[in-house]
């Protein structure tokens, strides 16, 4: 499978390059960067630390996505949301690991999955979205009397919070629960905020040093507490289960799929 990595100098993006070139059955067929980025005209493998494998970073989507057959995207919101239709007029996979999109953002996604198959997910490694099935679980067996909490921290470089991954927990216990996240989520708490609303689900943002992703969920009850956490230790992760996506995808038809459809959970 020919893949394109979009913002391939990001800290993603060049996990995403060496697992590329580590994947028997995938090749690199593009690595993009914006307009102006130093990183134009450097070899995408050296640029990841690998040996050069002869292909240049540059600024034109069009004509790598013309050649590829599909695209890996951990970039941001405004990036992504360009991509997508730049996928979906190619008809090439686009598999988007960017966080923080918003309901507009998703809109768009959708509209563009209509042409193309796009895999999307907060968070691509097989341990979380398993989490994410357990906390439905844990959350549909023991009811309003005990509070969710949902605590995460990521490193300093992180712009958006709650994280894709925390959201994808709380969703997935709203779920269990049979409410919508929207109407229960307590993202900020500051001040006097009065007794906890029962039937809410908290988020705790933690954000420091180079901490790459942990996440835990807490169901806390009258005398006893369940605590379900995840620590990511090692972002290839990330890049690996986004390939996974890329050659799921591959012979599916148009559509937004998540990793859940991808790992068959
Ligand atoms: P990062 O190091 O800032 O990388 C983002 C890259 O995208 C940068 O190189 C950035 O370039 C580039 N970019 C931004 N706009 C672009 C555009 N229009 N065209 C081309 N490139 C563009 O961030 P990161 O840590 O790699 O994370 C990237 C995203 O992935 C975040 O949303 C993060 O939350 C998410 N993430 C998801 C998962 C998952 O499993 N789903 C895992 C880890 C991270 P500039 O520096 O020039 O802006």
């Amino acid at each position: 499978m020919r893949l394109v990595v979009v913002g391939a100098s990001g800290r993603m993006g060049r996990m995403l390059v060496q697992a590329v070139a580590a994947s028997e059955g995938c090749t690199l067929a593009g690595a993009i960067e914006r307009e102006g980025a130093p990183a134009l005209g450097e070899d995408a493998g050296v640029l990841a630390g690998l040996p050069p494998l002869g292909v240049p970073v540059t600024d034109d989507p069009l004509t790598a996505f013309a050649a590829a057959d599909g695209v890996l995207d951990f970039t941001a919101p405004a990036a992504t949301v360009f991509y997508a239709e730049l996928a979906a007029q190619a008809r090439i996979v686009h598999v988007v690991g960017t966080t923080g999109l918003s309901p507009d953002d998703l809109r768009k996604l959708d509209a563009a999955a209509r042409h193309a198959r796009i895999v999307r997910s907060g968070n691509m490694s097989l341990g979380v979205n398993l989490l994410a099935g357990l906390v439905r679980k844990v959350a549909a067996t023991l009811g309003e009397e005990f509070d969710i909490e949902i605590l995460e921290m990521h490193h300093r470089h992180k712009v958006d919070a709650p994280s894709g991954t925390a959201l994808l927990l709380g969703e997935a216990a709203a779920d269990g629960r049979a409410v919508a996240l929207a109407e229960r989520k307590v993202a900020v708490r500051d001040g006097q905020t009065g007794p906890r609303e029962p039937g809410t689900i908290g988020f705790a943002t933690l954000r420091g040093g180079s901490v790459i992703g942990e996440h835990s969920v807490i169901f806390a009850g009258a005398g006893e507490r369940l605590e379900l956490t995840h620590r990511a230790e090692d972002r290839g992760l990330f890049a690996r289960g986004a390939i996974r996506a890329a050659l799921w995808a591959q012979p599916r038809e148009p559509g937004l799929y998540g990793m859940d459809d991808v790992l068959g959970l």
